[in-house]
């Protein structure tokens, strides 16, 4: 931290800031300016009381330099980790081959599920995807199909060895969707709900964590950071965009996310240009770019027959899109040193 004192501030508030730094347990260093006098305080002070210092007489402002996230952070763990994600073909996720997790929004039947899943392992993905819980924001909209959507999952990750991913919207279904999963999904409304990332992270199993719409990177990392206080490293962070003023489409998809997190974590991260963007026809050149830009992985909503899906038809790829779309990435992640 860095305590910045106000132009007129009597010597004696100096004083007193560094009293209480001393009493926080950290070392001063006070630099006396032209115009100003700052208070250099080392040491750890992430978990010390900043409003402590920033409400004392004579103080202009306290300035953080250290993140508030330690583990999450690059410091911590200078090389990215790569995240096992399980499967039958022992998938990952941070290291040169890009992970592809496809399926749709929502698991509606068994036979159709199976054809995707099929069909997406044919074309290249690494994982599937598919909501049995679903966060829906319309209490009317279809909920998902619960504990049998799990069942059909677990079949379709017995019949084409994908790593299955799927949600888990609150602490009572932990249990329950550790028991099928291979990666459990925290969505974007969940992503402040700290009991339910505590949970997760005391499963051990990985978490695909998707960042709340309107929650900043700081805000996101501060949530992996829960996950792995509670004793789970395996954390993948997830784009799925943010709410913004354009309405042009569902979400804004800021890629700039990715430059960002690999400066300053070592998770992975993962693009859903589905959620996104909420346009099917959006989603080829969005997974383009983040390849580009240095994604460790995409998930993208993908069905047989969109235009009759239960829930986002309007952003799902069509079977035939999705195979045709991975063949044109393998060309850009060639161009970016990755594989496909
Ligand atoms: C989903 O992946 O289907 C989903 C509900 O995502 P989000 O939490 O990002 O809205
Ligand atoms: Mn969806």
């Amino acid at each position: 931290m860095i305590v910045v004192m106000q132009q007129e501030c009597k010597k004696e508030e100096v004083d007193h800031v560094v009293k209480l730094v001393r009493e926080m347990n950290l070392t001063d260093h006070v630099i006396v300016g032209t115009e100003r006098t700052v208070v250099a305080v080392i040491g750890d002070d992430r978990y010390k009381d900043r409003n402590a210092l920033e409400s004392c007489p004579g103080v202009d402002r306290v300035l953080q330099v250290l993140a508030p996230y330690k583990i999450a952070s690059k410091q911590a763990h200078p090389e990215p980790s790569v995240i096992p994600i399980g499967g039958k073909h022992g998938a990952t996720i941070g290291d040169k081959r890009i992970a592809l997790i496809a399926g749709p929004c929502s698991i509606e039947d068994r036979p159709k599920f199976l054809e995707v899943a099929h069909a997406v392992k044919e074309a290249g993905a690494t994982g599937l995807r598919g909501g049995a819980f679903k966060p829906r924001t319309d209490p009317y909209a279809f909920q998902g199909l619960g504990e049998q959507g799990l069942e059909i999952l677990a079949e379709a990750r017995e019949q084409t060895g994908l790593a299955i991913v799927t949600e888990v919207m609150s602490i009572t279904q932990v249990d329950l969707v550790s028991q099928y999963a291979d990666v459990l999904q925290i969505g974007t409304r969940n992503m402040h709900n700290f009991n339910l990332l505590i949970a997760v992270g005391q499963t051990g199993k990985p978490i695909l964590l998707k960042r709340g719409w309107s929650a900043t990177l700081e805000e996101f990392l501060l949530a992996a950071e829960y996950i792995i206080n509670a004793g789970n490293t395996n954390v993948i962070l997830c784009e799925r965009g943010i709410r913004t003023q354009e309405d042009y489409v569902r979400n804004t998809l800021p890629l700039a996310i990715i430059p960002a997190v690999k400066r300053e974590s070592h998770l992975p991260i993962v693009i859903d240009p589905s959620h996104g963007t909420g346009h099917a026809y959006m989603v080829p050149s969005m997974c383009k770019a983040a390849i580009a830009a240095g994604a460790d992985g995409l998930i993208i909503e993908t069905h047989q027959d969109p235009e009759h899906a239960l829930t986002d038809g309007a952003q799902s790829l069509t079977l035939e899109a999705f195979a045709h779309m991975v063949q044109e990435l393998k060309a850009v992640a060639a161009a970016v040193g990755r594989t496909i």
